[in-house]
């Protein structure tokens, strides 16, 4: 069964140009679910998510995965910079470097790529977290939780 998923858009977001939706940053927001939220949904916020995931896997849509989100800042993936123009960015709440991923937020973040996963044409090398994308400028994911979310693609994206 999916996990339950409300929507609560972002002020924080443009439509045009259009995202190209070319791959997908995983970030942890450092604050709880509702809180993200709240941040996103504040006016003039320098910061937003296509999707942020709650501990128990429930996810919020912030930004419509055809817009731009304000995400990953200075970053750069898959051979380019100004990664928000390119890539969809998704939150897991909380502070990976002080507490590990839960389980169901795994099985979110794998079910809510799955949905898209084909149409886009993703690969396991479509996936990256900010971390890696800001040349290590940001602390999100903390290395072993992003191990644990690259196996848990691993696994459900074999090809
Ligand atoms: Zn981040």
């Amino acid at each position: 069964m999916p996990y339950p998923a409300t929507e609560r858009l972002s002020t924080n977001r443009s439509a045009e140009p259009a995202n190209e939706q070319r791959g997908v940053i995983f970030h942890d927001s450092g604050l709880s679910f509702e809180e993200t939220i709240a941040r996103a949904v504040k006016p003039g916020a320098a910061v937003s998510y296509h999707c942020v995931i709650a501990p128990d896997g429930s996810q919020c849509t912030l930004v419509p995965d055809a817009q731009v989100a304000r995400h990953a800042g200075v970053s750069t993936f898959l051979g380019r910079s100004g990664c928000d123009a390119f890539t969809l960015g998704v939150a897991f709440a909380g502070d990976t470097n002080a507490s590990p991923l839960s389980s169901h937020q795994l099985a979110s973040a794998v079910e809510w790529l799955a949905r898209r996963w084909k149409a886009r044409g993703w690969t396991p090398e479509s996936v990256t977290d900010h971390r890696q994308a800001s040349g290590g400028r940001e602390k999100d994911l903390n290395p072993v939780e992003w191990a644990r979310l690259k196996a848990a693609l691993s696994a459900r994206f074999a090809p």
